[in-house]
């Protein structure tokens, strides 16, 4: 368990993932669990005083209303040190000063994460040092396995984190409990009952000033070859016996081993769209080729729809269809199963309304059970009942939960190499057939459902 001596080493101290997720995580994670200690080092190449750094670790615990000794204790004890990693010799010296163990915290820009592992496989480590790096995991199949191949040579993959925030997510962890800890659901997870699965993941958000991120990265490979992939799964693994992280990891790798593109088709298992000028909420939002930063000639998507099969005896000829798109007018972030109609409904019931449908919303979460039931007023008729079920206010952000497992050297919510490497497998025809455009770049309106004709 919690490893009270643990240094929390952040590289990349002073960037936007660091301000807006992680210390805010860190600072759940010791409200909820304040007996754990943690010594939180910053290193950046930005100038800045110990008693900066110390401030905004203490800003981030005060704003998660963690007691103030604990706040006092870690910010007293945080320290930060200038440095720029690309220099040997400065990363040498600050990996000197650590005291072991140690995780070693990648919140720098991918590229420059490389080239710090190439210099960390000449510098060594001590043993138990633990590596967590932030998605994207390498841009290619290729690059993925030779990042790979990279880590491996640095620490051994128990030692290896991969972060999809996602997976700290406590609604996505419920598909656990909802699959696997009662009886009703259990028996009917698979082709034989279920007829369609949809993953989304719409915002209203538009791109908010992060086109140096997103018009490099486009709806697939910010969200469906990493979160939804992801999401799927643990949707669609096989039964584990144990919550032990290599069980579930290597189940997990499994389903995404048999996934593929609908029909082995990448062109038309997929869509991709960019939006227009419109208004949301009351928000004029301009066209997204003309937001400044973006290259239109890039013709990122800002939509994205791709879908799947996962050739194995559960699954064969179910479509997964995983979407994930910006500004567009309402945000659904669910996931929505569609049961196959009954055998059999007795003669003289007016027909079932709709399919039943199993929607597990993500944020807020909630599980609601659409079931075809006798209607009220007409007992002969049939009508669509909900029964519906709230799920908690999580106890702490996904980053807290991902940074309290990582403290505690338990790989459960990070992502193993191999399927590293399947995510990319699984979208690589895609981008392809993208980038050879024989598939089209719709369009769509700010603020509506998507483009016409799209489900
Ligand atoms: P930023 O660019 O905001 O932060 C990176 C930090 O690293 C900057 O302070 C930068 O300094 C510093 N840095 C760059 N090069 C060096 C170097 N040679 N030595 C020391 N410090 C250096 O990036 P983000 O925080 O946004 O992203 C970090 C990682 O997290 C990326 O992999 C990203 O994909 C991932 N991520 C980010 C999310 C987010 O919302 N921000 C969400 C999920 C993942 P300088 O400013 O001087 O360049």
């Amino acid at each position: 368990m919690t490893d009270p001596t643990t240094t929390l080493l952040i590289l990349g101290a002073s960037g936007d993932l660091t301000r807006r997720l992680l210390l805010p995580g860190l600072g759940t994670l010791l409200r909820a669990e304040p007996d754990r200690t943690v010594r939180v080092l910053g290193a950046d190449r930005v100038e800045l005083g110990e008693q900066d750094w110390q401030g905004m670790v203490r800003e981030s615990l005060a704003e998660a209303e963690v007691p103030e000794q604990v706040a006092d204790t870690v910010a007293g004890d945080a320290a930060y040190r200038q440095t720029d990693l690309l220099e040997r010799d400065q990363l040498q010296a600050l990996l000197a000063a650590v005291e072991s163990p140690v995780v070693l915290y990648f919140a720098l820009p991918p590229a420059v994460t490389v080239k710090v592992c190439a210099l960390l496989e000449e510098l060594g480590v001590p043993a138990g040092t633990r590596l967590a790096l932030e998605k994207p995991f390498g841009d290619s199949l290729e690059s993925a396995q030779e990042l790979n191949r990279q880590l491996l040579r640095v620490v051994p993959e128990g030692d290896i984190f991969r972060i999809d925030h996602f997976l700290g997510v406590n609604t996505i962890l419920n598909l656990i409990g909802i699959r696997f800890a009662n009886r009703l659901l259990q028996p009917i997870w698979s082709a034989e009952h279920i007829e369609r699965v949809e993953i989304s993941y719409d915002e209203t958000l538009a791109l908010e000033g992060r086109a140096g991120y997103y018009d490099h990265a486009g709806a697939l490979m910010d969200m469906i070859q990493s979160h939804l992939l992801e999401i799927l799964a643990f949707f669609a693994m096989e039964a584990p016996a144990t919550m032990h992280a290599e069980e579930i990891r290597g189940l997990k790798a499994q389903a995404l081993r048999a996934t593929r593109a609908w029909k082995h088709d990448p062109v038309q298992a997929s869509r991709r769209a960019r939006y227009t000028a419109g208004e949301i909420e009351g928000r004029q939002i301009p066209d997204y080729a003309a937001e400044e930063g973006v290259d239109p000639e890039r013709a990122t998507e800002t939509l994205a729809a791709l879908t799947v099969q996962l050739d194995n005896a559960r699954w064969a000829g179910v479509p997964f269809v995983l979407r994930s798109g910006k500004a567009l007018g309402e945000a659904a972030k669910r996931v929505v199963v569609t049961f196959r109609a009954p055998a059999h409904v007795p003669a003289g019931l007016k027909d079932t309304p709709a399919p039943d449908r199993l929607v597990l919303e993500l944020k807020p979460g909630s599980v609601g059970l659409e079931l075809s039931m006798n209607a009220e007023g007409d007992p002969f008729e049939l009508e669509q009942k909900s029964l519906h079920a709230e799920l908690g206010k999580p106890r702490m952000l996904p980053y807290g939960e991902i940074l309290g497992a990582i403290l505690d050297g338990n790989p459960l919510l990070t992502i193993r190499g191999d399927e590293a490497e399947e995510l990319w497998r699984i979208v690589e025809p895609v981008l392809a057939a993208w980038r050879a455009d024989d598939v089209p770049l719709e369009e769509y309106a700010a603020g509506s459902d998507g483009p016409d004709g799209w489900e």
